[in-house]
């Protein structure tokens, strides 16, 4: 059983409970790589049966996520919820062929049996007072309206294995299985049920999911026997562990996926990242694109044991994807986050950021003074140490007389004259550097200064020294 027969199908199935998170992503990652590969579809399935667990708009940020990633889906997403009638009729099937049955015990009762299993420090499960109600008497009952669960009959001895891609083979022993619930009092279907019925339904063949559904998955295969359908494979994903060995977390700097792009990370990197969570090529390779990754992955290369995330290999990667764009790809991203400014003004200016940027998200703060005159200078950060106002105020206006008197505005040109006027008036370069590009920049980290004012042009630099000089005035 450890590959199916059937042709590929998986599917990715988030509760909408809240935002994509990292090991929701990497689920979906893993099934969307495996899909690719074998030319198969990916599937989404929307699991809302918990009513009490929704959360308004969390699906349609979930979609949004996986959209960003590039984890688009195949067919329109299967939305549980939508589903009651069918589920009822399953439920039906196995009570009729003996495997489930209805429970009309009081969650009052349920709660003193659980009391009395914890006194009697048993495992808390349920004691099947109900498994032999005779049939007849189940359906007058439920017929007369009594509320009732359906529950699974596990079989009381023996043995289940799971041939599972990642995990192994893994014996459970029946006996220890717990007679769970299906189908709930309110006429929807737990996980166990609705997730077994819809992959049949879908066809699925891989059931690539967070190990979490582990200790339930001798219960599926029971239940997926009892249907008489193909069994899927199995594949369970282990947890996404934080540096300290505990699951990973906000408390760990780890975000939500759509709050990365919103603290300016390339979704090509995160996939980047996510993907070595629990999995690797197995060679020294670190940067692997979609592309590479549809090309390599396997299922039997993800590590059984949890994976630990390390949040600074993010940052890594997010600056070596960054000086992989193009510098016009780069332009249009950095004008996404900018708001007014046009790409055609970015473009310019990308060069010089394209090596220092970490995130996206740098960007506006470091490229601003481009796009708007610094609003007002600090005399503390205009003057250099040991330079008095006046002495720098005479230093910007010999500046601007010695640009003035540029033919050609470039590099070369520019950079001999701030040298040789610097020798001229007795400045170390460093101190004229630093004042010129406060009075240009507004800023004292920006960067590189003289790129800078070749890109901002000759009469806009002059403009802008003129400006420092008079806040300079009022200061003498
Ligand atoms: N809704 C389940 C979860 O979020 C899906 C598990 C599965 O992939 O079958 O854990």
């Amino acid at each position: 059983m450890s590959e199916s027969p059937l042709p590929v199908r998986v599917r990715y199935a988030p509760s909408p409970t809240g935002a994509l998170h990292l090991g929701g992503a990497r689920t979906a990652l893993f099934n969307f790589l495996f899909a690719r590969q074998r030319r198969g579809q990916f599937l989404l399935r929307i699991e809302d049966t918990d009513r009490a667990r929704l959360k308004p708009g969390s699906q349609e940020q979930i979609q949004e996520a996986l959209g960003w990633l590039g984890l688009n889906w195949d067919e329109q997403p299967v939305v549980q919820s939508q589903r009651k009638e069918i589920y009822r009729g399953a439920a039906d099937e196995l009570i009729g062929r003996g495997a489930a049955y209805r429970c009309f015990c009081t969650p009052e009762r349920l709660e003193l049996m659980r009391a009395e299993q914890r006194a009697r420090r048993q495992p808390e499960r349920y004691d099947r007072r109900c498994a032999t109600i005779p049939p007849e008497e189940s359906a007058r009952r439920a017929a007369a309206g009594e509320p009732f669960v359906v529950r699974q009959r596990m079989p009381a001895e023996g043995t289940t294995s799971l041939h599972d891609l990642v995990m192994g083979t893994v014996v459970f022993r029946n006996e220890t299985l717990d007679d769970h619930v299906l189908l709930k009092s309110d006429g929807y279907p737990t996980y166990h049920l609705a997730f077994a019925v819809d992959d049949h339904d879908s066809r699925i063949s891989h059931v690539i999911r967070g190990d979490g559904w582990l200790p339930s998955a001798p219960k599926h295969l029971l239940l997926i026997e009892a249907f008489q359908w193909p069994v899927p494979a199995f594949a369970h994903l282990p947890l996404v562990l934080g540096p300290d060995r505990k699951p990973l977390a906000k408390r760990h700097g780890a975000k939500d996926v759509l709050e990365y792009r919103e603290a300016g990370y390339l979704p090509e990197a995160i996939v980047n990242w996510i993907a070595f969570l629990g999995w690797s090529p197995g060679t020294e390779d670190e940067i692997l694109s979609m592309p590479d990754l549809i090309a390599r992955f396997s299922i039997d290369k993800v590590q059984p044991s949890p994976a630990i995330a390390n949040l600074e290999r993010l940052d890594w990667l997010n600056g070596q994807y960054i000086r992989r764009l193009s510098p016009d790809e780069l332009a249009r991203r950095i004008a996404s986050t900018m708001g007014e400014v046009p790409v055609e003004r970015v473009r310019p200016v990308v060069p010089l950021v394209q090596e220092r940027l970490r995130t996206l998200a740098e960007a506006p703060d470091m490229l601003r003074f481009f796009f708007t005159r610094p609003d007002g200078y600090r005399a503390d950060q205009l003057l250099p140490k040991g330079k008095d106002v006046e002495a720098t105020a005479a230093a910007i206006d010999a500046c601007e007389t010695a640009l003035q008197g540029l033919t050609e505005w470039a590099h070369e040109p520019v950079e001999t004259c701030l040298r040789e006027l610097a020798h001229r008036i007795g400045w170390a370069s460093r101190d004229l550097f630093m004042a010129l590009r406060v009075a240009v920049t507004g800023r004292t980290v920006t960067p590189p200064l003289i790129e800078s004012m070749v890109v901002l042009g000759k009469p806009e630099v002059l403009a802008r020294l003129q400006r420092a000089k008079a806040a300079l005035k009022p200061l003498n």
